[in-house]
C-alpha cells in the first residue's frame, strides 16, 4: 500500500512538473526529495502507533499474569486506541489518494443540512462527549447541492479537530446562514486558534502547526481532505481565528440546490 501510494504521489508530481515543462534533472531531484519527505512522514505516522501496539502486546504477553486488572486494562486500551489511530490514518490516506486519482466523484443532490449535521454529530458522539456543542441553523436555509456522504466526512473532520485542539468542557458552535444562492457554515471552537501564517498551510497534506501535534491522534490529512471534498462539490473552505476570544473558525460556503420549480396552475 505504502509503495503504491508513494509511487502515485511521485507520478502526480512528475506530471504536474512536466506540464510546466521544467528541466528534467531538476525534476528528478525534486520528485526524489518529495518522495522521500512523503515516505518519512508516512512511515513515522505508521510506525509510532505500531510501536505502541507492539510494546503493549509484548508487555501483556510477558507480564500479563503478574499485572492486576487495571494494569492489563491500560495495556489493552492502548492497543485499541493505537489500532484505531492506524485505522483512521489508512482511511484518510485512501480518501486522499482516491480523491487525487479522480476515483471520488461527488454525487450531489438536494441535501437537508440539518440531517447531515445530525449524522456527523452522531458519528462524532464519543469524541465530542467532553464538549458542549451548540447548533444554530437559520430557519430559512435552502436545501444544499451536496454529496451527503462526503459532506458528513467534512463536518466530522472539523468537529474532530475542534474537540482535539480545544480544551475539554469548552464550547463548539456549528452555525449556518443563507447568503443569496449559497449557504455559509461555520464551525468554531474555544481552543488556542491557529497562528496567522499557518491559516493556509494547514490545508496542505501532512502539515501540522506544532511538532507536539504528532503526539495527538491525527494524520495531518483531515483538512486536506476537507478542502478536496468541499471544492469537488463547488464550495470553498477557509480557516480563521475568532475576534471575540481565542479559538479557530472554519468557514465554508456551499451552493444551494436549485429551488423546486413550482408548476403554475393553468387557469381555466
Ligand atoms: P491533524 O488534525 O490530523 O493534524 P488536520 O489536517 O485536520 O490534521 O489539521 C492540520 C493542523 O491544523 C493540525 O495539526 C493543527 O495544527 C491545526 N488545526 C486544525 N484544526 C484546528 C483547530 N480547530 N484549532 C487549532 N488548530 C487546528
Amino acid at each position: 500500500l505504502l509503495d503504491a501510494l508513494i509511487d502515485q504521489a511521485a507520478l502526480a508530481i512528475e506530471r504536474v512538473n512536466l506540464a510546466e515543462d521544467v528541466d528534467r534533472a531538476r525534476l528528478t531531484a525534486e520528485t526524489e526529495r518529495l518522495r522521500s519527505a512523503l515516505l518519512t512522514s508516512i512511515s513515522h505516522d505508521l510506525r509510532t502507533p505500531l510501536a505502541s501496539i507492539l510494546g503493549s502486546a509484548t508487555s501483556l504477553n510477558s507480564y500479563g499474569p503478574m499485572l492486576d486488572e487495571a494494569g492489563r486494562k491500560e495495556l489493552t486500551a492502548t492497543i485499541q486506541e493505537e489500532a484505531e489511530r492506524l485505522n483512521r490514518f489508512i482511511a484518510n490516506l485512501l480518501d486522499m489518494t482516491r480523491l487525487e486519482s479522480g476515483a471520488i466523484r461527488p454525487r450531489t443532490g438536494p441535501v437537508d443540512l440539518a440531517e447531515v449535521v445530525g449524522s456527523a454529530l452522531e458519528r462524532a458522539g464519543a469524541i465530542l462527549a467532553g464538549h458542549r456543542v451548540e447548533v444554530d441553523l437559520a430557519a430559512d436555509l435552502p436545501m444544499l447541492d451536496l454529496d451527503s456522504v462526503l459532506f458528513e466526512q467534512v463536518l466530522f473532520n472539523l468537529l474532530d479537530n475542534a474537540a482535539k485542539y480545544a480544551p475539554p468542557g469548552s464550547r463548539i458552535d456549528v452555525r449556518a446562514r443563507r447568503e443569496g444562492e449559497r449557504v455559509r457554515i461555520e464551525v468554531q471552537d474555544e481552543g488556542d486558534g491557529i497562528p496567522p501564517p499557518d491559516l493556509e498551510r494547514i490545508f496542505d497534506k501532512f502539515y501540522r502547526v506544532h511538532a507536539q501535534d504528532r503526539q495527538r491522534a491525527g494524520t495531518g490529512l483531515g483538512l486536506a481532505i476537507c478542502r478536496g471534498f468541499v471544492e469537488a462539490m463547488g464550495g470553498t473552505i477557509a480557516a480563521g481565528n475568532r475576534t471575540d476570544r481565542a479559538g479557530a473558525v472554519f468557514t465554508l460556503s456551499l451552493p444551494a440546490a436549485d429551488p423546486p420549480r413550482i408548476e403554475e396552475e393553468a387557469s381555466p
